[in-house]
């Protein structure tokens, strides 16, 4: 077998999708001097606005797709929801990395179920529901409550429901009726982590500091890091980040969302195979961010050192803080130990990622009520 190719400074990296995501990927690629282009739906996205070059044609357009590829020299992804063909044809034209394989797993929440299950982690009671009469029978095998998910396309809560006892199963498929669907069994859980791993093309890895993270309305909305949890629970997250990365065979970042336990167990919600929201704080607070760290892992260079620099929390900006009218940038800009970032997005509306805040502290918790106080100020 030939060895993994390496590409250094100076390179194109091809990014697909238009996000925040991408467009911080873009910073990091930047900054060490490579040149990014990306690719989606869309004109003047995220990404675009930082990029060298803005491609805005559609995942199925095979001619695009393939033209773009071959413009690049490496191609990786801020979001896993593009159709695999797409990934397929660009495969032919340049290295991409994660595989086309490890998207498929990742975009598709039973496909991702059955290979965890496989690798012998453990996560929520699940079954595959593919109609009203699936549904009642999945229903009986796990019990209520429980919360109803499109297989597809489903992320920040959107295609989830939750069932209690006592609903009309009926009623409740109707809305998935025509989708694959799967039932999973509602989670007590006493804290929502993540841990962010990375893997090398030499199948080196590193891991960041776990991360807490407090959910509204099924979006993130505050993180903590590192997460205030025993270190054996910590180290455990980390282990199991691990092992699935390695399972994948992944080149590239892993995000993995868990629900720690009462009595210290784990479960893992989902994977997601590229920088994540929970993961933001590191673009301040370490000595590596995982922007940086998915460029290093994707071009098949040495990851970086996932060390804090400090305790640190992050509140996410939704479209909701421009209800009030323009926010108070300047209050916030006044805090020394406040970091803004914004996206460019132009139309904040409620719900929309818009942003993010990033705050310093002693501990965690100065740290938190600094975010959420300048958050307040933003909309004073
Ligand atoms: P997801 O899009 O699957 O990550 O779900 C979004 C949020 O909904 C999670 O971060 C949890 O707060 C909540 N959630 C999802 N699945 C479950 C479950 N099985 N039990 C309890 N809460 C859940």
């Amino acid at each position: 077998m030939s060895e993994p190719r390496v590409f250094f400074p100076g390179s194109t990296i091809g990014v697909m999708g238009g996000g925040q995501l991408g467009r911080m990927f873009a910073i990091a690629a930047r900054r060490m001097g490579y040149r990014v282009h990306t690719f989606s739906p869309d004109e003047d996205t995220p990404t675009g606005q930082l990029a060298d070059r803005e491609v805005a044609a559609r995942y199925d357009d095979e001619a695009a797709v393939r033209d773009f590829a071959r413009g690049v020299d490496v191609l990786t992804f801020e979001f896993e929801n593009i159709p695999v063909q797409t990934v397929e044809w660009a495969a032919e034209c340049c290295v991409v990395r994660p595989s086309a394989k490890v998207l498929h797993v990742c975009q598709h929440r039973l496909r991702e179920k059955e290979f965890l299950d496989q690798a012998g982690v453990p996560l929520p009671g699940f079954q595959a529901v593919g109609s009203a009469g699936d549904l009642a029978a999945a229903v009986a095998e796990l019990g209520l409550p429980a919360v109803l998910k499109t297989a597809a396309f489903g992320y920040d809560g959107k295609g989830q429901r939750k069932i209690a006892p006592g609903d009309n199963l009926v009623e409740a498929w109707a809305p998935f009726a025509g989708t694959g669907a799967v039932l999973e069994q509602f989670v007590r859980f006493e804290k929502e982590v993540s841990v962010l791993v990375a893997r090398g093309v030499d199948g080196r890895t590193a891991t960041y500091p776990v991360c807490e993270n407090v959910h509204r309305n099924h979006i993130l909305d505050v993180t903590i890091v590192p997460a205030n949890i025993a270190p054996a629970a910590a180290e455990r997250a980390c282990a199991l980040a691990v092992r699935i990365a390695e399972q994948l065979d992944l080149v590239g970042l892993l995000a993995v969302e868990m629900f720690l336990l009462a009595d210290g167990g784990i479960l893992i919600n989902e994977l997601a195979p590229r920088p994540h929201n929970s993961g933001h704080f590191s673009f301040d607070a370490s000595a590596t961010s995982q922007f940086e760290q998915q460029l290093r892992a994707v071009c098949g260079l040495p990851l970086g050192n996932t060390d804090s620099l400090c305790p640190s929390a992050m509140v996410n900006l939704l479209g909701d803080v421009w209800a009030g009218g323009e926010p108070d940038w300047a209050a916030v800009l006044a805090m020394p130990d406040v970091k803004l970032h914004l996206y460019g997005k132009a139309e904040p509306r409620a719900g929309r990622k818009m942003g993010h805040l990033v705050a310093f502290g002693a501990t965690t918790e100065e740290a938190a009520a600094r975010a959420l106080a300048a958050r307040s100020a933003l909309k004073a």
